[in-house]
């Protein structure tokens, strides 16, 4: 009984598909075609390691006013009215300066983050350098 009522519904779906389809149902393949689950393979913008940004920061009110960071890039690094460094523009340089002012800091408080774009020459290299200072 059970089966009878279920094959008569699959009847009814069926025919009523092939009706939305034109009558032939040359259509239900299209639709069967449509309804599969799309499969990815690339790497997306969700993708943390591809794409992953983290801001630089610096411990201002624990530099020691070496002059270090700013003789590296004045564009980047500034001292505030108390002669502690801050960071001025992160963008003022290639993302090697935070790298190296992190590695020169006598304090080290100089943290690089990770960069946004990683298409500047070495960039695998600089980032790797700059990890032990996140
Ligand atoms: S290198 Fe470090 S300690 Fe020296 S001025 Fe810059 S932030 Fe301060």
């Amino acid at each position: 009984m059970e089966e009878r009522i279920r094959a008569e519904v699959v009847g009814k779906i069926t025919k009523g598909l092939m009706q939305l389809a034109g009558g032939n149902g040359s259509g239900i393949a299209d639709l069967a075609v449509m309804t599969e689950p799309e499969v990815k393979t690339e790497s997306g913008p969700e993708d943390p390691l591809e794409n992953g940004y983290m801001a630089p920061w610096l411990e201002t009110a624990e530099c020691t006013s070496c002059d270090e960071c700013i003789k590296l890039n004045p564009n980047m690094f500034a001292y505030n009215e108390d002669k502690k460094a801050y960071i001025k523009d992160p963008n003022a340089g290639p993302y090697q300066d935070l790298v190296k002012a992190a590695e020169k800091c006598t304090a080290q408080v100089i943290h690089p983050g990770l960069p946004k774009d990683r298409s500047e020459k070495d960039m695998e290299k600089w980032v790797t350098r700059g990890e032990k200072f996140n």
